[in-house]
């Protein structure tokens, strides 16, 4: 470094961000993760912050250096530091700060430590280091516990207690490891007894971990406190043992820290409206940082090695780590290519504390004797090349899958309950209903009951008395009859009269009779309408509020079913989105991945959903039981879009699995994903139900019935008016699977399969071209085994609608899959002597030449050669061209 006498050194020219403590909430809010603004979550370019400190003179310096002034002279005001060289002589030095004699434990952890826990605390890994000469004050700065004196506490409690407060306990974690390093073993201070902890570098992320060390988790103030005190008490022990003093070793506190951050998201709504209360659980997500503190070996050792009487290798060890992290210090701030990390195991666990994924703050301590002039200028020199050290800092979070899926399945838990709730009370209050109704019935058919007894009482009495009168009356005629005929003996008289009297008694009681039947009869009458009026008016009312009632209930039930699809899709996707990931993550690819919905036709997605394991399976399976293939299929039709989406990326998923088919079909599956193609209203849905019909058209079982549900005339339409290559390439694959099956490949022609084939050739997509030459290949085969058997006859269905220059143009196409079909496929039209002339003049027979030399199958090879020698028209015009074969 040049360096002006009298003049100012700079570490760096730039001063990018202070080293000032900020205003912080003075009491966090549990469960908000982010209590600060959030910065830039990508990378953010920071530099070393290098504080310095001076010690003031202990009782020695004090004695023995009493005529001598100090050799350095600070102003912190400037942030500069005076090194005396001589009595008229001095270099100036700037510091991110300048610390003086006088500064508190307080100041120096504000200035040093806090932004890094911070910034910890906000996500980003941090390191606090004290380098310097021993007995400088590096372990006062950082290690002190404050026992006796609470303004002692150093940087480690400190940063605890500020950690502490920003933690909510519930969703967040810390722990610690406590270490030393001596002699380039690493030795765990929590149990000492385990003395050789490796270092491992995650190969993707640089990330360091020490996966031996103990880690304590840590919930309390106090329970850090004891875990230093044990660490500092193993510490002396195990250099009592060694016979050394704990300033040749190196002091490591790792403090791990995993925040549970929560990232709100849209709100799911339906067309209706009424499903707003589906709030997308909000994505959790985990951060984790670490913060190192490192209270560094004495500095001095660097330079005296074996000169204090050390053992050489001891010294040898000592020095290692601290002249690798200088020299790593220097690679870094001179920008070289080449930072020797891996020489020593210090540097090798600092390796993403410096120019890596870090936020870093050094101290240097040095002291004010003149004697130790030359460890202090080295020292302060260490300072000034580490401000020139610039890291990049990385925020660590990752989607917690785990939790989320856990989240969804909770809410379908509580709809689920939900419903049974509301369906339970619907069944009690329509049988509390029916109740009602049968007591207001028995009710109403007793009065009336009753009421019929009384008038019929009330007749019977009538006619009683009638009788009675009567009877009195007959009597009363009689006893004249008598009389008069006692007359009538001695004269004519009143005889007559009496005969009349009697037939007029007669009428009147016929009269009477005849009143009463007809009374009896309107009260029988009467009886039946009321009953019927009754009955019919309490039904009535009854049944239009059970009708409501149980409209409202169905609506409600249906919703809620329709939500529990929703919610069982977004949780199948998202298995199969963390399952996707985890095995990105597991083979340490960023490859792409196959989305759920993405139903894809080939075997490749078969296997994937068979990989996928238990989980998804399961899932699957739970679908199935709970809420019943119908119930999906029935979906498919539901008047709202966002519904029917859903319910077809389910079908899909279920479509994909081999075992699922048959079910399907049978509950109708088909058919409905063959309405949703021919309704054409979503691209998705088109796309979607155009790859579970691929699918299914993969087992020929289903291809005749795809044909007989009218299918074939369906893909054609769709090939020819889609224009998204991912319909297309479904499309595309379902007439391939169909194109294989000898059955319907008459039907598969006159409906235009072939023509629908050659449209989609427009997309120009390798993968769709892929699966049109697929189609072309199988139809060629199946129609030369028919032409063999004498099914066929005349020229290829393929020429006739107009293949063949496609077939000729791909035949030597780049992209592997699609060429060796369309081999295969112009080797199978070749066999047959009638296409023979076509494929002369279509320019086929120079493939066919190129195909039997050049091709890399052995079999195609083959194929080709004796189809060339044993059909007479390729024989006559190879001759003819004089080409010999
Ligand atoms: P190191 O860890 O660098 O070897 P220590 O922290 O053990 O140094 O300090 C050596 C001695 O100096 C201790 O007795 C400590 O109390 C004292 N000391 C260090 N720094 C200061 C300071 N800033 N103020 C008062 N005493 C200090
Ligand atoms: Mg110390």
């Amino acid at each position: 470094m040049a360096s002006n006498r009298n003049g100012v050194q700079r570490g760096s020219a730039k001063f990018d961000r202070p080293l000032k403590p900020r205003l912080r909430p003075s009491s966090p809010s549990p469960g908000s993760a982010l209590r600060r603004p959030a910065r830039n979550s990508h990378a953010v370019p920071g530099r070393v912050r290098v504080a310095v400190r001076l010690r003031p003179r202990n009782a020695e310096e004090m004695m023995a250096d009493a005529d001598f002034a100090d050799c350095v002279e600070v102003q912190p005001e400037l942030k500069r530091l005076k090194l005396r060289r001589n009595n008229w002589d001095s270099d100036t030095y700037e510091f991110d700060e300048v610390l003086t004699e006088f500064a508190s434990q307080k100041r120096v952890y504000e200035v040093v430590a806090k932004p890094v826990v911070e910034s910890v605390l906000d996500g980003y890994n941090g390191t606090v280091m004290a380098y310097g000469q021993t007995g400088t004050g590096k372990t006062f700065t950082l290690g002190r516990l404050g026992d006796g004196d609470a303004s002692d506490r150093g940087i480690m409690v400190r940063s605890m207690e500020d950690i502490f407060a920003d933690l909510s306990p519930d969703t967040d974690f810390v722990t610690v490891s406590y270490l030393q390093l001596y002699m380039e073993t690493l030795q765990d201070l929590l149990n000492p007894a385990n003395d050789n902890i490796p270092i491992v570098e995650d190969p993707r992320n640089g990330d360091v971990s020490l996966p031996g060390a103990t880690l304590v988790e840590i919930t309390d103030q106090q329970s850090i406190l004891e875990l230093l005190r044990v660490g500092e008490a193993n510490r002396v022990a195990a250099n009592t043992k060694l016979n050394t003093e704990s300033s040749r070793s190196h002091a490591i506190l790792m403090v791990h820290i995993k925040r549970s951050v929560l990232e709100s998201e849209d709100i799911v709504s339906s067309q209706n409206g009424d499903a707003s209360h589906l709030t997308k659980p909000s994505k959790p997500l985990v951060r984790k940082s670490k913060l190192v503190v490192v209270d560094l070996a004495g500095s001095e050792r660097v330079h005296k090695s074996g000169s204090e009487g050390h053992m050489l290798e001891e010294a040898k060890s000592i020095n290692l780590s601290l002249s690798s992290l200088g020299k790593c210090i220097n690679a870094l701030a001179e920008n070289n290519a080449h930072v020797p990390f891996r020489d020593s195991k210090l540097t090798r666990m600092l390796r993403d504390s410096f120019g890596g994924t870090a936020r870093t703050s050094l101290i240097v301590t040095i002291g004010p004797s003149p004697r130790h002039r030359g460890e202090t200028s080295s020292t302060i020199l260490f300072g000034q090349r580490a401000m020139k050290v610039e890291n990049m800092l990385k925020i660590k979070e990752e989607f917690d899958y785990k939790s989320l899926s856990r989240k969804l399945e909770i809410q379908l838990d509580k709809l689920i309950a939900e419903n049974e709730r509301q369906q339970k009370a619907f069944e009690d209050e329509v049988e509390k209903v029916n109740l009602e109704a049968q007591c207001r019935i028995a009710e109403v058919e007793r009065n009336f009951a009753d009421a019929l007894e009384k008038e019929r009482l009330k007749c019977q009495m009538e006619y009683m008395e009638l009788v009675k009168e009567l009877e009195q009356k007959l009597v009363l005629n009689q006893e004249r009859h008598d009389c008069n005929n006692f007359v009538a003996d001695n004269g004519e008289g009143p005889a007559s009269s009496s005969a009349d009297e009697v037939a007029e008694a007669k009428m009147l009681l016929e009269t009477e009779r005849n009143r009463r039947k007809a009374a009896e009869e309107e009260v029988e009458r009467l009886k039946s309408q009321l009953g019927k009026h009754t009955q019919a008016e309490a039904e009535d009312v009854e049944i239009i509020k059970l009708r409501n009632i149980l409209e409202d209930e169905a609506n409600q039930k249906k919703r809620l079913e329709e939500e529990i699809i929703i919610l069982r899709s977004q949780l199948l996707q998202l298995n199969f989105e963390a399952d996707q990931m985890r095995r990105c993550l597991e083979n340490g690819s960023s490859g792409s991945t196959f989305s759920a919905t993405d139903s894809s036709m080939t075997q490749v997605r078969h296997s994937q959903f068979k990989d996928t394991g238990n989980g998804q399976k399961s899932s699957v399976a739970t679908l199935f039981e709970q809420v019943g293939l119908q119930k999906i299929l029935s979906l498919l039709e539901s008047d709202d879009a966002n519904v029917r989406i859903h319910a077809v990326k389910v079908v899909a998923n279920l479509a994909a699995e081999e075992a699922n088919q048959k079910r399907i079909v049978e509950a109708g599956g088909l058919s409905s994903l063959l309405m949703l193609l021919r309704r054409y209203e979503d691209e998705t849905v088109r796309r979607v139900a155009a790859g579970a019909i691929a699918n299914l058209a993969m087992n020929e079982a289903n291809q005749e019935l795809i044909m007989t549900e009218g299918g074939i005339t369906l893909l054609s339409m769709t090939a020819s008016d889609a224009e998204d290559p991912q319909t297309l390439r479904m499309v595309a694959g379902a007439i391939a699977n169909l194109c294989g099956n000898d059955r319907i490949l008459m039907t598969l022609r006159s409906q235009g399969g072939i023509k629908a084939l050659l449209g989609i050739v427009r997309c120009g997509h390798p993968d769709v071209l892929s699966q049109v030459a697929r189609g072309i290949a199988n139809f060629a085969k199946c129609e030369s085994r028919a032409s063999n058997q004498g099914i066929k006859s005349g020229r290829s269905f393929l020429i006739e609608d107009g293949a063949l220059p496609w077939i000729v143009q791909n035949a030597n196409n780049e992209a592997a899959p699609i060429r060796r079909h369309i081999e295969l496929a112009l080797c199978h039209l070749a066999q047959h002597e009638v296409n023979a002339k076509d494929l002369i003049s279509g320019g086929a027979l120079w493939e066919l030449v190129r195909i039997s030399r050049d091709c890399s199958r052995e079999d195609i090879r083959n194929l080709a050669r004796r189809t060339l020698s044993s059909v007479s028209t390729f024989k006559s015009e190879l001759r003819r061209l004089r080409i010999d074969y």
